[in-house]
C-alpha cells in the first residue's frame, strides 16, 4: 500500500512539472507569435502601420461606416515629403531615415488614439481617420504639415535636418469603395504638390 502511494505522489509530481513546463513553454510561443503579428503587421523603421495593415484595415472600417448609418464620416489624410529624393542626395539616405522616423513619430503624435497611422511608401504616409469629417480631416493634415515645419531633426553629425511635407485628405462618399477614396485623396496630394507644396489640399466629392 505505501509503496503504491509513494509511487502514485511520484507520478503526480512529475506530471504537475511537465504541466508547468507545458504553460510555461505556451507562454513564450504566445508571445513569439504576438512579436510576429506585430513584425508583419508594422514598417520597421517607423513603427507605423504597414500598407497590407492599411489595406485589410481600411476595407472593414469603410464596411462599418456605411453599414452603420448614423456614425460620424470617415476620412484619410495622405502625406508625402516633400523633395525628398534631394534631401537624401543632399544628407545621405542615413539622415533620410532619420528624418522619415522623425516625421512618423508626429504623424502618430498629431493622430487620436482611434486613428490608423501608416506608412504605404518610401515617404509616403496614410492615416485613416474614422468619425472625421471633411473640416477635421482638413485641420489634422494642417496640424501635420505645420509641426512638420516646426520640426528639427538631429543628424548623426549634430546638424539640424528639416523638412516639409505636402497632404490630401478626403471624406468617404456614399457608395464609395476604397479604391477610390484612395484616389481621391492622391489627387489632392498631387493638386498640394503641384500648387507648391508645404500645403494640404481637400478632395472634392
Ligand atoms: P516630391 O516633392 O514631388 O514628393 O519629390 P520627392 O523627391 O520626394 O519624390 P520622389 O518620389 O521622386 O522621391 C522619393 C524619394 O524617397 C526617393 C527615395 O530615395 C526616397 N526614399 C524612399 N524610401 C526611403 C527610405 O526608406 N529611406 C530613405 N532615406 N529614403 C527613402
Ligand atoms: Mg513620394
Ligand atoms: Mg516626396
Amino acid at each position: 500500500f505505501f509503496g503504491s502511494a509513494i509511487t502514485n505522489a511520484k507520478t503526480y509530481a512529475l506530471a504537475e512539472a511537465q504541466r508547468r513546463e507545458i504553460e510555461r513553454l505556451n507562454l513564450i510561443l504566445q508571445d513569439r507569435v504576438n512579436e510576429l503579428a506585430d513584425q508583419v503587421a508594422t514598417d520597421k523603421l517607423t513603427g507605423l502601420f504597414n500598407f497590407r495593415t492599411f489595406e485589410s484595415e481600411i476595407e472593414r472600417r469603410i464596411h462599418e461606416c456605411q453599414r452603420n448609418r448614423e456614425d460620424r464620416e470617415l476620412s484619410i489624410a495622405m502625406f508625402d515629403i516633400d523633395h525628398f529624393k534631394r534631401f537624401n542626395d543632399t544628407h545621405g539616405h542615413a539622415a533620410g531615415n532619420v528624418v522619415l522616423a522623425g516625421v512618423a513619430k508626429i504623424i502618430a503624435e498629431q493622430a487620436r488614439k482611434m486613428d490608423l497611422a501608416c506608412r504605404y511608401g518610401g515617404e509616403e504616409f496614410v492615416v485613416i481617420l474614422p468619425q472625421c469629417d471633411a473640416g477635421g480631416a482638413l485641420n489634422f493634415a494642417q496640424r501635420v504639415r505645420c509641426a512638420i515645419e516646426q520640426a528639427r531633426f538631429c543628424s548623426s553629425d549634430g546638424g539640424e535636418l528639416k523638412v516639409t511635407i505636402s497632404a490630401g485628405v478626403a471624406t468617404l462618399t456614399d457608395e464609395e469603395c476604397q479604391e477610390r477614396l484612395f484616389e481621391r485623396a492622391d489627387q489632392a496630394l498631387y493638386q498640394a504638390k503641384r500648387g507648391g507644396r508645404n500645403r494640404v489640399c481637400t478632395a472634392s466629392a
